[in-house]
Protein backbone atom coordinates (compact mmCIF):
# COMPACT_ATOMS: atom_id res chain seq x y z
CA UNK A 1 0.00 0.00 0.00
CA UNK A 2 0.87 3.44 -0.77
CA UNK A 3 2.31 5.70 2.18
CA UNK A 4 0.41 9.14 2.13
CA UNK A 5 2.49 11.83 3.15
CA UNK A 6 1.14 15.48 3.84
CA UNK A 7 3.51 17.95 3.05
CA UNK A 8 1.36 20.83 1.97
CA UNK A 9 1.44 22.68 5.55
CA UNK A 10 2.01 25.73 4.14
CA UNK A 11 -1.08 26.00 1.97
CA UNK A 12 -3.68 24.07 4.95
CA UNK A 13 -3.38 21.90 7.96
CA UNK A 14 -5.25 19.06 9.12
CA UNK A 15 -7.93 20.92 11.77
CA UNK A 16 -6.19 19.18 14.85
CA UNK A 17 -9.11 16.90 17.18
CA UNK A 18 -8.96 19.44 19.85
CA UNK A 19 -10.13 22.48 17.80
CA UNK A 20 -12.81 20.10 16.47
CA UNK A 21 -14.53 19.29 19.59
CA UNK A 22 -14.06 22.70 21.46
CA UNK A 23 -16.24 23.48 18.07
CA UNK A 24 -18.61 20.82 18.01
CA UNK A 25 -20.80 22.00 20.41
CA UNK A 26 -21.24 26.10 19.09
CA UNK A 27 -23.09 24.57 15.60
CA UNK A 28 -25.88 22.56 17.68
CA UNK A 29 -26.23 23.48 21.42
CA UNK A 30 -24.27 27.19 21.44
CA UNK A 31 -26.12 27.80 18.64
CA UNK A 32 -27.62 31.77 19.20
CA UNK A 33 -27.18 34.70 17.50
CA UNK A 34 -24.30 36.56 19.40
CA UNK A 35 -25.38 40.37 19.12
CA UNK A 36 -29.43 39.17 20.55
CA UNK A 37 -29.48 39.52 24.26
CA UNK A 38 -31.23 36.79 25.43
CA UNK A 39 -29.36 33.81 27.42
CA UNK A 40 -28.41 31.88 23.67
CA UNK A 41 -26.85 35.19 22.62
CA UNK A 42 -25.00 35.56 25.62
CA UNK A 43 -23.86 31.82 25.73
CA UNK A 44 -22.50 32.66 21.74
CA UNK A 45 -20.44 35.97 22.87
CA UNK A 46 -19.08 34.29 25.82
CA UNK A 47 -17.16 31.93 23.07
CA UNK A 48 -16.62 34.76 20.89
CA UNK A 49 -15.16 36.76 23.97
CA UNK A 50 -13.18 33.50 25.00
CA UNK A 51 -11.57 33.50 21.83
CA UNK A 52 -11.25 37.00 21.27
CA UNK A 53 -8.85 36.93 24.53
CA UNK A 54 -7.00 33.74 23.13
CA UNK A 55 -5.83 35.65 20.42
CA UNK A 56 -4.77 38.68 21.78
CA UNK A 57 -2.86 36.86 24.49
CA UNK A 58 -0.81 35.38 22.27
CA UNK A 59 -0.35 38.83 20.49
CA UNK A 60 0.47 40.67 24.11
CA UNK A 61 -3.00 42.69 22.66
CA UNK A 62 -6.09 43.66 24.44
CA UNK A 63 -8.81 41.65 22.96
CA UNK A 64 -10.92 44.94 22.02
CA UNK A 65 -7.80 44.96 18.87
CA UNK A 66 -8.54 42.12 17.69
CA UNK A 67 -10.94 41.42 14.87
CA UNK A 68 -12.56 38.49 13.28
CA UNK A 69 -13.07 38.36 9.66
CA UNK A 70 -13.11 35.09 7.45
CA UNK A 71 -9.28 34.99 6.37
CA UNK A 72 -6.01 36.35 5.78
CA UNK A 73 -7.06 37.76 2.67
CA UNK A 74 -10.04 39.43 4.23
CA UNK A 75 -7.57 40.79 6.99
CA UNK A 76 -5.22 41.99 4.62
CA UNK A 77 -8.06 43.71 2.27
CA UNK A 78 -9.64 45.70 5.35
CA UNK A 79 -6.18 46.43 6.65
CA UNK A 80 -4.96 48.21 3.68
CA UNK A 81 -8.10 49.18 2.06
CA UNK A 82 -9.57 50.53 5.81
CA UNK A 83 -6.55 52.41 6.62
CA UNK A 84 -5.53 53.96 2.80
CA UNK A 85 -10.39 55.30 3.18
CA UNK A 86 -8.80 56.57 6.56
CA UNK A 87 -5.99 58.32 5.81
CA UNK A 88 -7.60 59.65 2.14
CA UNK A 89 -10.54 61.38 4.67
CA UNK A 90 -7.99 62.53 7.23
CA UNK A 91 -4.74 65.08 7.65
CA UNK A 92 -2.93 66.24 5.25
CA UNK A 93 -6.13 66.66 2.67
CA UNK A 94 -7.86 64.00 0.20
CA UNK A 95 -6.20 65.85 -2.74
CA UNK A 96 -2.62 64.49 -2.07
CA UNK A 97 -2.42 60.58 -2.60
CA UNK A 98 -1.37 58.03 0.47
CA UNK A 99 1.74 55.89 -0.38
CA UNK A 100 2.34 52.67 0.68
CA UNK A 101 5.80 50.78 0.80
CA UNK A 102 5.22 46.82 0.45
CA UNK A 103 7.61 44.14 -0.88
CA UNK A 104 7.48 42.26 -4.53
CA UNK A 105 7.74 39.32 -2.36
CA UNK A 106 4.29 39.66 -0.76
CA UNK A 107 1.33 37.27 -0.71
CA UNK A 108 -1.23 38.00 -3.47
CA UNK A 109 -3.76 39.35 -1.13
CA UNK A 110 -1.64 42.29 -0.37
CA UNK A 111 -0.06 42.80 -4.06
CA UNK A 112 -3.24 42.30 -5.77
CA UNK A 113 -4.77 45.34 -2.59
CA UNK A 114 -2.32 47.36 -3.61
CA UNK A 115 -2.86 47.26 -7.44
CA UNK A 116 -6.36 47.78 -6.76
CA UNK A 117 -5.90 50.89 -4.78
CA UNK A 118 -3.35 52.54 -7.45
CA UNK A 119 -5.55 51.31 -10.26
CA UNK A 120 -8.37 53.08 -8.08
CA UNK A 121 -6.10 56.25 -7.90
CA UNK A 122 -6.33 56.24 -4.47
CA UNK A 123 -3.31 54.98 -3.59
CA UNK A 124 0.44 55.39 -4.47
CA UNK A 125 2.58 52.47 -3.79
CA UNK A 126 6.28 51.18 -3.74
CA UNK A 127 7.26 47.28 -4.46
CA UNK A 128 10.63 47.03 -3.29
CA UNK A 129 12.86 44.61 -3.98
CA UNK A 130 14.78 41.90 -2.04
CA UNK A 131 18.00 40.09 -2.32
CA UNK A 132 18.64 36.77 -3.12
CA UNK A 133 17.21 34.83 -0.34
CA UNK A 134 14.36 36.67 -0.40
CA UNK A 135 15.19 39.54 2.43
CA UNK A 136 13.85 43.01 2.40
CA UNK A 137 16.72 45.86 3.23
CA UNK A 138 15.98 48.11 6.00
CA UNK A 139 17.47 50.54 4.67
CA UNK A 140 15.70 49.95 1.84
CA UNK A 141 12.58 50.73 3.47
CA UNK A 142 13.98 53.72 5.17
CA UNK A 143 14.93 55.20 1.50
CA UNK A 144 11.94 54.57 -0.05
CA UNK A 145 9.76 56.52 3.08
CA UNK A 146 8.40 59.66 1.25
CA UNK A 147 6.47 62.46 2.94
CA UNK A 148 3.04 60.94 2.38
CA UNK A 149 3.73 57.90 3.40
CA UNK A 150 1.07 56.28 5.84
CA UNK A 151 1.94 52.52 5.36
CA UNK A 152 4.76 50.25 5.51
CA UNK A 153 3.43 46.67 5.08
CA UNK A 154 5.95 43.51 4.88
CA UNK A 155 5.21 40.04 5.48
CA UNK A 156 6.80 38.11 8.51
CA UNK A 157 7.59 34.95 6.85
CA UNK A 158 7.49 34.38 3.02
CA UNK A 159 4.92 31.74 2.24
CA UNK A 160 6.88 30.47 -0.43
CA UNK A 161 10.17 30.12 0.64
CA UNK A 162 10.24 30.33 4.21
CA UNK A 163 12.31 33.29 4.50
CA UNK A 164 11.91 35.57 7.54
CA UNK A 165 11.80 39.26 7.42
CA UNK A 166 13.23 41.29 9.66
CA UNK A 167 9.87 42.63 11.33
CA UNK A 168 11.20 43.79 14.46
CA UNK A 169 14.04 46.05 13.23
CA UNK A 170 11.69 47.46 10.30
CA UNK A 171 8.98 48.33 13.76
CA UNK A 172 11.99 50.26 15.49
CA UNK A 173 13.00 52.67 12.41
CA UNK A 174 9.43 53.26 12.11
CA UNK A 175 8.99 54.27 15.46
CA UNK A 176 11.87 56.91 14.85
CA UNK A 177 10.80 58.01 11.67
CA UNK A 178 7.21 58.41 13.76
CA UNK A 179 9.13 60.23 16.45
CA UNK A 180 10.79 62.94 14.57
CA UNK A 181 7.11 63.37 12.60
CA UNK A 182 5.32 63.62 16.02
CA UNK A 183 8.33 66.39 16.74
CA UNK A 184 7.53 68.53 13.57
CA UNK A 185 3.66 68.43 14.12
CA UNK A 186 3.57 71.42 16.40
CA UNK A 187 2.82 73.91 16.17
CA UNK A 188 1.61 73.79 12.33
CA UNK A 189 0.07 70.29 10.69
CA UNK A 190 2.65 68.01 10.37
CA UNK A 191 3.23 64.49 8.14
CA UNK A 192 0.71 61.62 8.91
CA UNK A 193 1.90 59.18 11.19
CA UNK A 194 3.74 55.82 9.73
CA UNK A 195 1.59 52.57 10.43
CA UNK A 196 3.27 49.13 10.06
CA UNK A 197 1.03 45.94 9.22
CA UNK A 198 2.76 42.21 8.93
CA UNK A 199 1.14 39.17 7.23
CA UNK A 200 1.84 37.07 9.74
CA UNK A 201 -0.03 34.15 8.42
CA UNK A 202 2.75 31.89 8.18
CA UNK A 203 4.34 33.02 11.34
CA UNK A 204 1.57 32.96 13.86
CA UNK A 205 2.64 28.93 15.24
CA UNK A 206 6.49 29.58 14.99
CA UNK A 207 7.43 32.59 15.94
CA UNK A 208 7.41 35.54 18.58
CA UNK A 209 4.43 37.36 17.60
CA UNK A 210 3.75 40.29 20.34
CA UNK A 211 2.79 43.38 18.33
CA UNK A 212 5.17 45.52 20.56
CA UNK A 213 8.26 42.98 20.20
CA UNK A 214 7.44 43.40 16.57
CA UNK A 215 6.43 46.99 16.81
CA UNK A 216 3.56 46.57 14.14
CA UNK A 217 0.19 48.47 14.28
CA UNK A 218 -1.73 45.77 12.33
CA UNK A 219 -1.56 41.97 11.91
CA UNK A 220 -2.91 39.85 9.63
CA UNK A 221 -3.46 35.87 10.35
CA UNK A 222 -5.97 33.02 9.48
CA UNK A 223 -6.60 29.94 10.92
CA UNK A 224 -5.94 26.66 8.72
CA UNK A 225 -2.19 27.33 8.87
CA UNK A 226 -2.69 26.68 12.16
CA UNK A 227 -5.07 23.83 12.94
CA UNK A 228 -8.17 25.48 12.98
CA UNK A 229 -10.64 25.00 9.74
CA UNK A 230 -10.59 27.19 6.41
CA UNK A 231 -12.99 30.47 6.56
CA UNK A 232 -12.05 32.21 9.31
CA UNK A 233 -8.90 34.84 10.21
CA UNK A 234 -8.28 37.58 12.43
CA UNK A 235 -6.81 40.76 12.04
CA UNK A 236 -5.49 42.71 14.71
CA UNK A 237 -5.53 46.51 14.92
CA UNK A 238 -3.73 48.66 17.35
CA UNK A 239 -5.68 50.99 19.59
CA UNK A 240 -5.80 54.70 18.51
CA UNK A 241 -5.92 54.01 14.83
CA UNK A 242 -8.27 55.62 12.46
CA UNK A 243 -9.75 52.89 9.95
CA UNK A 244 -12.98 52.61 8.15
CA UNK A 245 -14.84 49.44 7.72
CA UNK A 246 -14.65 47.72 4.45
CA UNK A 247 -18.14 45.70 4.77
CA UNK A 248 -20.96 48.23 5.99
CA UNK A 249 -23.86 46.80 7.86
CA UNK A 250 -24.66 45.71 11.20
CA UNK A 251 -22.19 46.53 14.13
CA UNK A 252 -20.58 42.88 15.11
CA UNK A 253 -16.75 43.10 15.61
CA UNK A 254 -17.11 46.34 17.66
CA UNK A 255 -18.43 47.76 14.54
CA UNK A 256 -15.83 47.58 12.02
CA UNK A 257 -16.99 44.02 10.29
CA UNK A 258 -20.36 44.15 9.91
CA UNK A 259 -21.92 40.22 9.91
CA UNK A 260 -23.14 37.90 11.89
CA UNK A 261 -20.36 36.38 13.77
CA UNK A 262 -19.28 32.56 12.97
CA UNK A 263 -19.05 31.24 16.45
CA UNK A 264 -18.02 27.86 15.62
CA UNK A 265 -15.03 29.08 13.43
CA UNK A 266 -13.80 31.54 16.14
CA UNK A 267 -14.16 29.48 19.15
CA UNK A 268 -12.20 27.10 16.56
CA UNK A 269 -9.72 29.74 15.67
CA UNK A 270 -8.94 30.92 19.66
CA UNK A 271 -8.34 27.41 20.20
CA UNK A 272 -6.21 26.64 17.40
CA UNK A 273 -4.21 29.60 18.52
CA UNK A 274 -3.98 28.99 22.33
CA UNK A 275 -2.85 25.03 21.52
CA UNK A 276 -0.01 26.69 19.45
CA UNK A 277 1.56 28.54 22.22
CA UNK A 278 0.76 26.14 25.25
CA UNK A 279 3.21 23.91 26.59
CA UNK A 280 6.55 23.51 25.48
CA UNK A 281 5.38 25.29 21.84
CA UNK A 282 9.54 25.76 21.19
CA UNK A 283 10.07 22.37 21.64
CA UNK A 284 7.58 21.46 19.10
CA UNK A 285 9.01 23.89 16.76
CA UNK A 286 12.38 22.32 17.61
CA UNK A 287 10.96 19.32 16.30
CA UNK A 288 9.79 20.00 12.95
CA UNK A 289 13.26 21.86 12.29
CA UNK A 290 14.89 19.00 13.06
CA UNK A 291 12.32 17.13 10.47
CA UNK A 292 13.12 20.24 8.39
CA UNK A 293 16.76 19.76 8.21
CA UNK A 294 16.92 16.16 8.14
CA UNK A 295 14.65 16.44 4.56
CA UNK A 296 17.10 19.37 3.46
CA UNK A 297 20.30 17.33 4.28
CA UNK A 298 18.68 14.87 1.88
CA UNK A 299 17.16 16.47 -0.58
CA UNK A 300 20.80 18.42 -1.43
CA UNK A 301 22.21 15.09 -2.02
CA UNK A 302 20.32 14.57 -5.49
CA UNK A 303 22.73 16.23 -7.51
CA UNK A 304 21.08 19.76 -9.25
CA UNK A 305 18.84 20.52 -6.12
CA UNK A 306 19.08 23.84 -4.35
CA UNK A 307 17.27 25.42 -1.58
CA UNK A 308 16.00 28.52 -2.20
CA UNK A 309 15.47 31.07 0.88
CA UNK A 310 17.76 31.89 4.00
CA UNK A 311 19.72 29.49 5.40
CA UNK A 312 19.09 30.32 8.44
CA UNK A 313 16.57 33.16 8.38
CA UNK A 314 13.58 31.07 7.58
CA UNK A 315 10.27 29.46 9.36
CA UNK A 316 10.64 25.89 10.88
CA UNK A 317 7.80 24.14 8.82
CA UNK A 318 9.17 25.23 5.10
CA UNK A 319 12.00 23.63 3.05
CA UNK A 320 11.47 25.05 -0.69
CA UNK A 321 13.96 23.82 -3.64
CA UNK A 322 14.44 23.91 -7.13
CA UNK A 323 15.23 20.86 -9.20
CA UNK A 324 17.01 21.14 -12.54
CA UNK A 325 16.07 20.25 -15.17
CA UNK A 326 12.36 19.82 -13.85
CA UNK A 327 8.71 21.67 -13.93
CA UNK A 328 8.13 21.71 -10.10
CA UNK A 329 4.58 20.43 -11.79
CA UNK A 330 5.82 17.25 -13.12
CA UNK A 331 7.20 16.76 -9.44
CA UNK A 332 3.45 17.31 -7.82
CA UNK A 333 2.32 14.81 -9.99
CA UNK A 334 4.80 12.29 -9.99
CA UNK A 335 5.46 12.63 -6.15
CA UNK A 336 1.24 12.39 -5.94
CA UNK A 337 1.70 8.90 -7.64
CA UNK A 338 3.88 8.03 -4.34
CA UNK A 339 1.26 9.37 -2.12
CA UNK A 340 3.60 12.76 -1.24
CA UNK A 341 1.47 15.78 -1.33
CA UNK A 342 4.14 18.61 -1.99
CA UNK A 343 3.19 22.43 -3.44
CA UNK A 344 5.37 24.08 -6.76
CA UNK A 345 5.87 27.41 -6.31
CA UNK A 346 4.28 28.07 -10.01
CA UNK A 347 1.45 29.56 -10.64
CA UNK A 348 -1.09 28.49 -13.57
CA UNK A 349 -2.46 31.70 -14.88
CA UNK A 350 -4.31 31.41 -18.52
CA UNK A 351 -3.24 27.86 -19.36
CA UNK A 352 0.54 29.28 -19.18
CA UNK A 353 2.97 28.30 -16.73
CA UNK A 354 3.98 31.47 -15.12
CA UNK A 355 7.62 31.53 -12.92
CA UNK A 356 6.91 32.48 -9.37
CA UNK A 357 6.81 36.03 -8.46
CA UNK A 358 8.86 35.01 -5.26
CA UNK A 359 11.42 33.32 -6.97
CA UNK A 360 11.79 35.92 -9.88
CA UNK A 361 12.01 38.50 -7.53
CA UNK A 362 14.74 36.63 -5.76
CA UNK A 363 16.46 37.04 -9.43
CA UNK A 364 15.96 32.93 -9.27
CA UNK A 365 16.08 32.85 -14.01
CA UNK A 366 12.64 31.60 -15.29
CA UNK A 367 13.41 28.14 -16.26
CA UNK A 368 15.19 27.44 -12.84
CA UNK A 369 12.30 28.64 -10.95
CA UNK A 370 9.76 26.42 -13.30
CA UNK A 371 11.50 23.49 -11.49
CA UNK A 372 10.42 25.11 -7.85
CA UNK A 373 8.94 22.33 -4.87
CA UNK A 374 8.15 23.38 -1.44
CA UNK A 375 8.25 20.97 1.21
CA UNK A 376 6.00 22.51 3.85
CA UNK A 377 5.51 20.41 7.83
CA UNK A 378 3.32 20.16 10.76
CA UNK A 379 3.22 19.22 14.54
CA UNK A 380 2.01 15.65 12.73
CA UNK A 381 4.85 15.40 10.76
CA UNK A 382 7.05 11.95 11.86
CA UNK A 383 10.66 11.12 11.20
CA UNK A 384 9.32 7.70 9.01
CA UNK A 385 7.79 10.29 6.63
CA UNK A 386 10.77 12.13 6.11
CA UNK A 387 12.78 8.81 5.61
CA UNK A 388 10.04 7.25 3.10
CA UNK A 389 10.27 10.64 1.18
CA UNK A 390 13.86 10.49 0.91
CA UNK A 391 13.29 6.89 -0.26
CA UNK A 392 11.18 7.38 -3.41
CA UNK A 393 12.30 11.36 -4.07
CA UNK A 394 15.54 10.05 -6.51
CA UNK A 395 14.11 7.73 -7.88
CA UNK A 396 11.07 10.25 -9.47
CA UNK A 397 13.52 12.81 -9.57
CA UNK A 398 15.54 10.36 -12.25
CA UNK A 399 12.48 9.02 -14.05
CA UNK A 400 11.40 13.10 -14.41
CA UNK A 401 14.85 13.75 -16.11
CA UNK A 402 15.19 11.05 -18.33
CA UNK A 403 12.11 11.85 -19.93
CA UNK A 404 12.89 15.99 -19.89
CA UNK A 405 13.83 16.47 -23.68
CA UNK A 406 17.93 17.41 -23.70
CA UNK A 407 18.79 20.39 -24.36
N1 LIG B 1 -0.62 35.41 3.35
C1 LIG B 1 0.21 34.36 3.34
C2 LIG B 1 1.64 34.57 3.67
C3 LIG B 1 -0.28 33.10 3.02
O1 LIG B 1 0.55 32.05 3.01
C4 LIG B 1 -1.65 32.95 2.70
C5 LIG B 1 -2.19 31.64 2.29
O2 LIG B 1 -1.59 30.91 1.56
C6 LIG B 1 -2.47 34.09 2.76
C7 LIG B 1 -1.92 35.30 3.09
C8 LIG B 1 -3.94 34.00 2.48
O3 LIG B 1 -4.58 33.20 3.41
P1 LIG B 1 -6.15 32.87 3.21
O4 LIG B 1 -6.23 32.08 1.95
O5 LIG B 1 -6.54 32.10 4.40
O6 LIG B 1 -6.85 34.14 3.07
Amino acid sequence: MIKRVYFDNAATTQVSPEVLSEMTPYFSQIYGNASEPHSWGDEAKKGINQAREQVADVLGAKPSEIFFTSCATESINLAHKGLIEAARGEGRGASEKPHIITTQIEHKAVLETCKHLEKLGLAEVTYLPVDQYGLVSIGDVEKAIKENTVLVSVMYVNNEVGTIEPIVEIGKMIKEVNITRLASRLPCKGLPLLKFHTDATQAIQYMDCNVDTLGVDMLSMTGHKLHAPKGIGALYIRKGMSMVRQQDGGAQELGLRAGTENVPYIVGLGKAIELARSGKWEDRSEKIERLRDKLIAGILKITGTKLTGHSEKRAPHIASFVFEGIEGEAMLLYLSEEGIAVSSGSACTSGSLEPSHVLTAMGIPPEIAHGSVRFSLSKYTTEDEIEYTLKVLPGVVKRIRKMAPKL
